[in-house]
Parts: structure tokens; sequence; C-alpha cells
């Protein structure tokens, strides 16, 4: 299965410039969705994991599935105002403007091994806040998956000594 023909590519979204990879159009396909959790979950076969961090909401549809593959747990990172019980909180810059990412004080245990997941790597800035928030708790962070990198923007790059598994690729 091609999965790249399960993802509607859309031009100039949200802003011109900007090609979009909606994958909208692989979640409601049954086969292609169960392959890339599948897929995913071989790529990272060879981690200890006890517990799997993403970032909402698409991190969410493709952390908890995987969590559910893995047997493992699945803690959610949220922007700030979400979240009901005591959080730390840590901001960063987006393209245009800031924007917060938070966790549960107790959502990770001190020296749990913890793989983040998302749907898509672009600059990088959202999960290396989610490590930040990770390490903050006392996680160790053995890994961070992706449905997709988007190789142009680098976004390996601030995630120095973490282990990055990525099923796509797009320039
Ligand atoms: P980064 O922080 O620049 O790496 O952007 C990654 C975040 O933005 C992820 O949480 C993605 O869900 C979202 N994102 C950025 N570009 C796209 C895209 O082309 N398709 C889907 N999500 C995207």
């Amino acid at each position: 299965m091609d999965f790249k023909d399960s993802i509607r590519v859309i031009p100039d979204f949200p802003q011109p410039g900007i090609s979009f990879k909606d994958i909208t159009t692989l979640l409601q396909n049954g086969p292609a969705y169960k392959k890339a959790i599948d897929e995913m979950k071989e790529l990272v076969s060879s981690l200890k994991i006890d517990v799997i961090a993403g970032p909402e909401a698409r991190g969410f549809v493709i952390g908890a599935p995987l969590a559910y593959a893995l047997g493992v747990g699945f803690v959610p990172i949220r922007k700030s105002g979400k979240l009901p019980y005591e959080t730390i909180e840590v901001g960063y810059d987006l393209e245009y403007g800031k924007d917060t990412l938070a966790m549960h004080t107790d959502a990770i245990k001190k020296g749990q091994n913890v793989l983040i997941a998302d749907d898509l790597l672009a600059t990088g800035g959202t999960i290396s806040t989610s490590v930040n928030l990770v390490n903050q708790l006392g996680g160790n962070v053995v890994g961070a998956a992706f449905l997709i990198e988007l190789t142009a923007l680098n976004g390996r790059a601030k995630l120095p000594g973490i282990e990055v598994f990525t099923m796509l690729t797009y320039e």
C-alpha cells in the first residue's frame, strides 16, 4: 500500500505557500489507518516504551492507537487551559505568534521511558516543546515517531540526541 495515495495534499492551506498534508483521508480509510499504526508499531519495536505522549489534536489520533497496539499508556499534551488538574506549561514560538503546551504534573513518573508521537514533523517546534515538558517531569524520551516528516524544514535539528522514526517523507 502506498500511503501517499491516501493522503490529500492541499496547496496554500492554511496560508499561501504552505502545502498542507491532510491525513483525514487516510484516517477515514479503515485498512489504511490500521496498516499505518501497525507499521509505526514495527518502526519502534526496538524501543522499551512505558508510555506514549502525544500533542493535541492529531498527536492523539496517532499516539493513542499506537499506545493501544503496544499495550502501553497514553498521556495527552494539550494547549494551555484544557487540562483539569495541576499542570506544567512551556511556551514556544509559532511561525506567526506564540503558543503554550501543557501536561499534568503526574502524567509521567520519574524515569519512565516515553515515546512522543504526532502526525507530522515540520519545523520541530511542537515536538521539541513536548520533549521539554516530558524532561521536566523526569521522563526519559526514548524516541519521537511521526506518520509524516517534511524533510525540507529539518525539524530533526531541534531534536538533538533523540531517535526520530518517520513512516513517510515529503520534501
Ligand atoms: P512543527 O511544530 O512546525 O513541527 O509542526 C508540527 C505540527 O503542526 C503538528 O502537530 C502537525 O499536526 C501540524 N502541521 C504542520 N504542518 C502540517 C501539515 O502539512 N499537515 C498536517 N499537520 C501539519
